[in-house]
């Protein structure tokens, strides 16, 4: 929890002024053709600034600087140690000036202000943290042949990577991609989404502040269709390593194909099962059906990973809902995200709040039962995007809201007989990002785990983990790993010397 109060934060909100260039070559600069995006607090509507909008003419400068920087080495070919010694300052730097990044999040896209300093910028200034300590364990190899050759393996940097990044964690998701691609010694070119620029622009600053050089952190804000694209399709881009929606992401693989076959890193949506198996009774009952609250209502519904499809055994249905409508429905309640003890904001944007309350009179017209929630709360929160924690019971997997990603608050509850049917319950999904079991029993624990069709499992939890746990997934929800070690290695590329001795 933080030190100051909703005054004091209203008061360094009132009279903040972010930076809105672009950054590119180690400065702030302007757009070549002086553009400009308006971001909007969802809080109330009001203007938080008018940001550079990045086109193709900026994306062009921002990957020659890019290259260029890459070419003569000043950062791929920088000692290994002292890369690491960047990246450490860089997380520290990223500690240091918590307050403000929490700050940019939460008047960027709504996400409550605690939430900001507690989990987002933590885990950004971590990642950075674990990423700098792979960067002297990246090995290559020597292969077992013949007796006059040495057949050498060297793990290079790739080149220019470009990355493109989400809001609903936007400084985490950003650095998730670039601290392992500046890890492996590549420059970059971030694309932030249009809600949420400022806090990657200011990392962009502390990365030079923190002796890394020009043109090795280049960020772009501008619209996904202009810059975005610009940069998916860049002839000099060697990878693209994306997060958002799977829509988007199969953009990515056909703006790789139209341009230089570059390598396509892909995080996209999930619908995630969160599985509760009929031998929960009594407290473990109740605990699993609040951490099933958390799993879904957690930053207002707006996660990847949601455990957006609550599965539960008939043997416990009745009893499960009841603990669910008991724990779970005043858990999270709407509020000012600028406050300290509020823990719910409003969705990113009044077109995400109409899409979700689409989707709940959807829900309602398939036939699905509404617990509570799908509403909007009034009083001082009328001007928001909000939207009320949100529970459907009754649901079947054919139902629109069992089968599409709501983003949002909105958690559906769908019935089984048995860990056979609430595996193919889960896996018929075009998603296979995460999924959970909760049970007491070991050999379903393990059978879930097996037959689960997903990159990102949980027995008896959700949404944990640290850096070392790879993130990603299976299906339509992706085709990469973010954190952990796997994720570094692919910002490398593979060369084979074949040295002949005779
Ligand atoms: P989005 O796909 O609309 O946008 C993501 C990024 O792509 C933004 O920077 C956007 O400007 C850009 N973009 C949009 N259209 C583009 C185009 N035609 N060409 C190039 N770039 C384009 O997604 P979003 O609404 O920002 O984020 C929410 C989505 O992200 C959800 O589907 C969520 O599940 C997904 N997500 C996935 C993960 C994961 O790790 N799997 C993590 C966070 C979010």
């Amino acid at each position: 929890m933080t030190d100051l109060t909703l005054a004091d934060w209203q008061s360094r909100a009132d009279s903040f002024r972010p930076e809105t260039r672009l950054f590119i070559d180690g400065d702030y600069v302007d757009a070549v053709e002086g553009n400009r995006f308006e971001s909007i607090n969802p809080a109330d509507r009001s203007v938080v600034a008018a940001f550079s909008a990045g086109n193709e003419k900026d994306i062009d400068r921002a990957v020659a600087a890019a290259k260029v920087s890459f070419k003569t080495g000043v950062w791929s070919k920088m000692a290994p140690r002292d890369r690491m010694n960047v990246l450490y300052r860089l997380a520290d730097l990223v500690d240091e000036n918590a307050k403000e990044l929490a700050l940019m999040e939460t008047l960027d896209m709504g996400k409550p202000i605690n939430d900001c300093l507690t989990m987002d910028i933590p885990f950004v200034a971590d990642t950075f943290r674990y990423f700098a300590e792979c960067i002297d364990k990246i090995e290559g190899s020597i292969t077992n042949t013949e007796n006059d050759v040495l057949s050498l393996i060297l793990r290079q940097p790739i080149g220019v990577v470009g990355a493109i990044s989400p809001w609903n964690f936007p400084l985490l998701m950003a650095a998730w991609k670039v601290a392992p691609a500046l890890a492996a010694g590549n420059s970059t070119v971030l694309k932030p989404a249009e809600q949420s620029p400022m806090s990657c622009l200011k990392l962009a600053k502390l990365f030079m502040e923190a002796g890394g050089p020009a043109g090795v952190l280049n960020v772009v804000p501008g619209l996904g269709e202009e810059a975005g694209k610009a940069l998916a399709l860049h002839m000099d881009v060697s990878k693209v390593s994306f997060t958002g929606s799977t829509e988007v992401g199969k953009l990515m693989l056909i703006y790789a194909g139209q341009s230089n076959m570059k390598k396509v890193s892909l995080e996209c949506g999930g619908k995630s099962p969160n599985i509760f198996l009929g031998d929960l009774v009594g407290d473990k009952l109740e605990q699993a059906a609040e951490a099933a609250a958390h799993a879904i209502y957690l930053n207002m519904g707006e996660v990847c990973s949601a455990g957006s499809r609550i599965l539960v055994d008939q043997k416990i249905h009745g009893d499960f809902l009841e603990a669910f409508k008991e724990k779970g429905k005043d858990l999270y309640k709407p509020g000012n995200p600028l406050d300290p003890g509020c823990n719910m904001g409003p969705l990113v944007d009044h077109q995400s709040q109409d899409r979700v309350l689409g989707a709940v009179a959807q829900a309602k017209v398939e036939g699905a039962t509404l617990e509570f929630g799908g509403d909007t709360p009034g009083g001082d929160l009328s001007a928001g995007a909000y939207v009320n924690p949100t529970l459907f019971s009754g649901v079947n997997n054919t139902m629109t809201i069992a089968r599409a990603e709501t983003f949002g608050p909105v958690a559906s509850m769908i019935p089984f007989n048995g860990l056979d049917e609430a595996l193919s319950i889960a896996n018929d999904s075009i998603y296979g990002l995460a999924a959970a079991v909760w049970t007491n029993d070991l050999n379903l624990a393990h059978q879930f785990v097996r037959d689960i069709e997903a990159g990102t499992v949980f027995v008896n939890s959700y949404d944990e983990g640290d850096m070392t746990q790879p993130f990603g997934g299976f299906k339509q929800s992706g085709n990469a790993k973010d954190k952990c070690f796997e994720s570094l290695l692919s910002y490398t590329q593979a060369k084979a010397a074949w040295f002949r001795f005779s």
